[in-house]
């Protein structure tokens, strides 16, 4: 329970649909791409590589979906981690512009392969709304939608008054929030094992329990596991926050924070906590974040935690997080609470790049339902020669943590607390 965070007694894995367990890798093999890692970032590779003709091995250390990609909040949040008026001040207008551009794109090709494999994943599409957690928080609001309107081009994004955001949810400390309405929810397993059907129907060799314990990236890849070998002429390492010491080099660039998930009882009347299907969240440092299930329970998912240990009893670590925001539901019995790891990076905005022949996206900073779609798509198109898109994806690369792989998560720790405190005060 305590390695793997409880993601055997998830919502998420009491409600998967059946996925028959692909045989673990044994003895050597060949192959165009040879994929690391079954979350989103390697079942987007692997399917967008084998539709374009490629011959691909796919490597799953546990099984499909374990990772961040089976347990988190499904929630559908357009855009980045850095919101569109952060993008333009870094960047410029025009620069933000193609890279909201992406990430857009990104939001398209997930409903696309959504509808063309028919995954049945609890899909919503009614919108995300970012709760106000301060009335200070209005300002960056109005200056975010703004800028998404007139200079992204974009007109899906409003702000909220405090009435107006109240009648969405009935949360406590709410002053208003910014809603989009291209947001939305889904069921992030049963999302990442349609996936998996479909990488195996367009022909991609999946393999579970086959935990790569080295690769090699300077001339074409080699990875390998306790009992096999694939050979390949490209990679793709998608392991995210579990990468432990398979890449050392890059390893330093993202960070692990866990965080923890309640699923709540049915709800009796689950439209007078969150109206409309909403995916929600608020505007803390250390975001809280919910949304209903398709039977009505409250997964809510948040709080902070600065030691290195899991708490021992996840449900009872949450719930005052939730019982803050929905003082209503003091009474509700959870039945569901897991935890996860959440890679994020020094700029909240991903790292994605090569080392030799080998591929690698990981540390969406919380922000990883969406964009593994494009990152899929973009890294087979690099192998395919054209790497324009790539390009642009790899200039965002995140400044590596003060201290290393070795450093960096005592001297984040300080600076998260630094920002919860912010929030307190
Ligand atoms: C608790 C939590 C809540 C979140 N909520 C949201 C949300 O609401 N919205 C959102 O957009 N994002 C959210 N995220 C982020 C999002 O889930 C991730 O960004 C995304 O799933 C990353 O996908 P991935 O495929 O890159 O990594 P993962 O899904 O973590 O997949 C990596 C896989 O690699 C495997 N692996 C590791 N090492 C090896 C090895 N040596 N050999 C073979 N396989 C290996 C692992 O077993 C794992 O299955 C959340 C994350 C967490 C943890």
């Amino acid at each position: 329970m305590r390695r793997d965070l409880g993601f055997e007694r998830s919502y998420y894995a009491a409600t998967a649909h059946a996925f028959k367990l692909a045989p673990p890798l044994e003895g050597e093999t060949e192959s165009d791409v040879v994929v690391i890692g079954g979350g989103y970032t390697g079942l987007h590779a692997a399917l967008n590589a084998a539709e374009c003709g490629f011959k691909v091995v796919l490597l799953e250390a546990e099984r499909i979906g374990w990772g961040a990609s089976g347990r988190n909040g499904g929630q559908m949040i357009p855009g980045w981690r850095k919101g569109a008026a952060e993008l333009v001040k870094r960047y410029g207008e025009a620069h933000a512009k193609t890279l909201f551009g992406l990430a857009l794109e990104s939001r398209s090709l997930t409903l696309e392969r959504i509808a063309k494999h028919n995954i049945d994943c609890d899909l919503t599409t009614n919108g995300h709304l970012t709760l106000a957690a301060k009335p200070a928080d209005l300002s960056w609001m109005d200056a975010e939608a703004e800028t998404l309107e007139r200079r992204m081009a974009y007109p899906n994004a409003r702000v909220l008054d405090a009435n107006e955001a109240r009648a969405k949810v009935a949360a406590d400390g709410v002053f208003g929030g910014l809603l989009d309405e291209c947001g939305g929810h889904l069921h992030p397993l049963n999302y990442a094992l349609g996936l998996a059907n479909a990488a195996g129907r367009a022909g991609v060799t999946l393999h579970e329990h086959s935990r790569v314990v080295s690769v090699e990236h300077q001339r074409h890849v080699t990875a390998r596991t306790e009992r096999g070998v694939v050979r390949a002429r490209f990679g793709v390492l998608g392991c995210d926050a579990l990468i432990g010491h398979l890449a050392p080099r890059i390893a330093g660039r993202i960070m692990p924070v866990a965080n923890y998930l309640v699923a709540t009882e049915p709800l009796s009347e689950p439209a007078r906590i969150i109206a409309d299907g909403l995916a929600v969240s608020d505007s803390r440092f250390v975001v809280d974040y919910f949304r209903l299930s398709a039977e009505g329970r409250l997964i809510f998912g948040g709080g902070e935690r600065y030691t290195p240990d899991p708490p021992v009893d996840f449900a009872a670590f949450v719930r005052p997080f939730l019982q803050r925001t929905f003082p209503q539901l003091r009474g509700a019995r959870i039945d569901y609470a897991w935890g996860g790891l959440v890679s994020i990076t020094m700029s909240r905005l991903p790292h994605i790049g090569r080392l030799g022949d080998l591929f690698f996206a990981h540390g969406y900073s919380g922000q990883g339902v969406l964009l593994p779609a494009l990152i899929g798509k973009v890294l087979t198109e690099a192998m395919r020669g054209t790497a324009e898109t790539f390009d642009v994806l790899a200039g965002l690369a995140p400044p590596e943590f003060p201290g290393g792989a070795a450093l960096r998560s005592p001297l984040h720790v300080l600076g998260m607390l630094w920002y919860a405190l912010r929030d307190r005060l």
